[in-house]
């Protein structure tokens, strides 16, 4: 029999000291830090705790007496966990979560305090929004920001904090967040995916998106890191040769954890337990030092949540173990950079997941139609997908030779492809007989084999069927999820509408069975989605080429990509559904622009720095050695030094080259930012940022990381890659 120990997670975020019986179950910790059903039970009455579920469920309006009810309940519960704070946490459109702190505490006069918390600061805050970027939206209506709760999301303890996910949104109700879009897109996702399940189960009431996202990243050790000032302003390194060994022996993926990162991971793990963060899975990546953390999938709004404070939280943990950790999409160039897949599906509240091919005919046709529909959605909108993703750190990805590229495609592999052509070849109009049994065979007797086939998956592509969910792979590591989930609900949503449209039009006008229907319209589909179904090379010069023949945008760089999110067709798209109105969906076009102008700014600044200031004056100094040494070469050998001192006298010539090259090129930069600077066309400035200024990083980089391979490595002022990548 075990002995039984216990040992505290004393650096837990939280201040009470968790017990954990060694060797215990992670499943007794999981959501000890989350307001959920369970601690709903018994810190609420049964009426509150009906109106928050009819809140979840219907989105209806929680009543000012039970807010009431509710916000006692929740500090009571939370005063028991240790939490002393309170905050409306939310995503503001900066991509980092936000929060303003207030305690609990309260004087009632007389020299007497309690501890208060009413139901008006539960629902409804006013934060001073004035410094969050809002793309001109404040200015146009003059507006303050406030957040209101969103019950559909539990609050949590952070720390000794009680955050309340909260939406933003200005007074006359634009989005100023990340969220407010994103939920709306949920719902039409799930008004029109519920009347489209009706032509198959009449009882279906809810339809939710689900996401599971995996998170990559790099952990470094911390003082390393900080050794870097492009690491420290800019999350990557903008100068540094590669190292002798990279990841070339294939020698880390899946290999085995490293101890210390393994001891990071343990705790990070049970950090997200009490969090109620259900991850499940980790490994090592491709790069040298970079991993992977994905969850268990879980309803879509509470999944970008939880990745949005996954990401906090990990930088948290890291601190403790002397960590960083770098999200960044591409934190060392010639290294694999970091993504974060998101691995979507629509699920009914009967326990259906639409996306799962089924066991009889009628369920594959329900499959198939929320397959096709998914396809033809992304075909319609690719660039609009492209866009959901464009950052500035996320354009070394895609389009960069890296995985995946700006093209969107869609790889289903090849058992589904056969069952659309089959599909596609059934006769106009009716079934036959015939047709409809080859159709059952077919359908039947081959998607279950996809199931089987799930290995067959093409690593290159941007947006594949993997057995019963898409995932989409080209979101960045970095990113909000919320942005390309607002668009991916959307978009389906929308093909939803249209699809049924067509459907109801066939069964009323033509009189066609409904079957007939909708293999009708599917048919016409799978006809005209063609161009977005690659099941090749992704990377390939072929594919780019092909790609353009088939009419899909290629936009590889930010300012490019962004320009469809104020499109004519998003414009109606997001309008239409009631996801954005215009104002929302220009100001989001301009804070991204912004965004990028600013990233690449500071980027180019920290560049000039380091080149300027910590490179050119350490190959001033080792060449001042080296001319030291000629002389004295000569003074000892005369006329003969020069048998001794080739190379020297030929590196110091090198040198001389490489340092008139870097200030040359530093300067023409720092021209370039000033003349851009003075633009006021955000796009134009955008475009000068992007096609003037940044491919001269690459330019000044390259005489830089020459100059590394030259200079004495005691002299050198950089830590090395061989040195962040490789120490464990
Ligand atoms: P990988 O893509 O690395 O092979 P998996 O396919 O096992 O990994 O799973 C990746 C992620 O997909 C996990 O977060 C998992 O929870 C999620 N996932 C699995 N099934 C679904 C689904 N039906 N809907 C959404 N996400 C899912
Ligand atoms: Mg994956």
């Amino acid at each position: 029999m075990s002995t039984l120990r216990f040992h505290a997670v004393k650096e837990s975020l939280s201040r009470k000291p968790i017990y954990i019986e060694e060797n215990s179950r992670r499943s007794e910790l999981f959501g000890s830090n989350v307001f959920n059903h369970a601690a709903m039970r018994q810190y609420l009455t049964k009426d509150a705790l009906e109106s928050i579920n009819e809140a979840i469920d219907k989105g209806s309006k929680i009543n000012r007496l039970t807010a009431d009810h509710i916000s006692t309940g929740m500090k009571e519960w939370a005063i028991s966990k240790g939490a002393t704070h309170y905050t409306h946490w939310f995503q503001p459109l900066t991509g980092a979560t936000a929060e303003k702190h207030d305690a609990f505490f309260e004087t009632i006069g007389d020299g007497l305090a309690i501890e208060k918390f009413a139901g008006n600061q539960l629902v409804q805050q006013e934060p001073d929004a004035s410094s969050f970027p809002h793309g001109g939206i404040r200015n146009t209506f003059e507006a303050r920001g406030y957040t209101a709760w969103d019950p559909s999301s539990p609050a949590f303890i952070y720390g000794t904090t009680l955050c309340i996910p909260t939406v933003f949104v200005s007074y006359t109700g634009e989005a100023l967040d990340y969220k407010t879009p994103l939920l709306r897109a949920l719902h039409s996702v799930d008004k029109a995916a519920v009347s489209v399940c009706k032509y198959f189960d009449k009882n279906v009431r809810k339809v939710s998106a689900s996401l599971g996202w995996e998170q990559e990243y790099f952990l470094i050790d911390n003082a390393l890191a900080t050794s870097r000032p492009d690491i420290v302003l800019t999350g990557r390194t903008l100068l540094g040769h590669s190292p002798a060994k990279g990841q070339q022996l294939d020698d880390h993926y899946f290999g085995t954890i490293p101890a210390r990162a393994m001891a990071y991971m343990r705790d990070l793990e049970n950090e997200c337990m009490l969090l109620g963060i259900p991850v499940k899975t980790r490994h090592n990546e491709v790069a040298p030092n970079q991993f992977e953390l994905a969850p268990i999938y879980e309803e879509a709004n509470l999944a970008v949540d939880h990745n949005s404070l996954l990401m906090d939280v990990m930088q948290k943990v890291a601190k403790r173990h002397d960590f960083k950790v770098l999200m960044h999409e591409k934190p060392f160039t010639g290294v694999n950079g970091s993504g974060k897949h998101n691995n979507w599906s629509l699920s009914t509240d009967k326990g259906v997941n639409l996306l799962s091919p089924g066991k009889t005919p009628m369920s594959n046709l329900q499959f198939l139609t929320f397959f096709i529909n998914t396809i033809k959605a992304v075909q319609t909108y690719e660039e609009l997908l492209r866009a959901a993703i464009a950052s500035a750190s996320n354009d070394h990805r895609l389009g960069a030779n890296e995985a995946p590229p700006a093209i969107i495609s869609v790889f289903i592999g090849q058992q589904l492809t056969k069952v659309l052509e089959e599909l596609e070849t059934v006769t106009k109009g009716k079934l036959s007989p015939k047709e409809k049994t080859d159709l059952k065979l077919n359908v039947v007797g081959k998607i279950p084999e996809i199931l089987l086939d799930n290995t067959d998956r093409n690593r290159t592509s941007p947006f594949a069927f993997t057995g019963n969910k898409f995932e989409f792979r080209a979101v960045g590591s970095k990113a909000n999820c919320a942005n390309p989930m607002t668009v991916l609900n959307s978009i389906v949503a929308k093909q939803l509408i249209d699809f049924k449209t067509e459907v109801d039009l066939l069964i009323d006008e033509k009189s066609m069975k409904k079957d007939d229907a909708i293999f009708n319209v599917l048919r016409e589909y799978i006809k005209t989605c063609k161009a977005i179904l690659f099941e090749g090379n992704g990377y390939s010069e072929d594919w780019e080429k092909e790609a353009k023949k088939r009419g899909l945008s290629n936009n590889k760089t930010t300012p490019e990509a962004l320009k469809v999110k104020i499109s004519k067709d998003t414009l109606a798209l997001f309008g239409s559904l009631g996801v954005m109105n215009r104002v929302e969906a220009e100001a989001r076009y301009e804070i991204e622009m912004e965004e990028y102008i600013l990233h690449i700014q500071i980027e180019s600044r920290v560049i000039g720095d380091i080149a300027r200031n910590h490179i050119v004056p350490t190959a001033v100094r080792y060449q001042n050695i080296l001319i030291e040494n000629v002389t004295g070469l000569k003074t000892i050998y005369g006329d003969k030094f020069k048998n001794y001192a080739k190379e020297q006298l030929s590196l110091i010539e090198q040198i001389s080259q490489h340092i008139e090259n870097i200030n040359s090129l530093v300067t023409r930069m720092t021209d370039e930012r000033k003349s851009f600077n003075k633009q006021i066309d955000l796009a134009a400035k955008a475009n000068g940022y992007c096609n003037k200024i940044r491919p001269l990083f690459e330019d000044i980089r390259y005489h830089c990381d020459k100059l590394e391979l030259m200079i004495d490595d005691e002299l050198w002022p950089l830590t090395k890659y061989r040195e962040l990548l490789f120490t464990k």
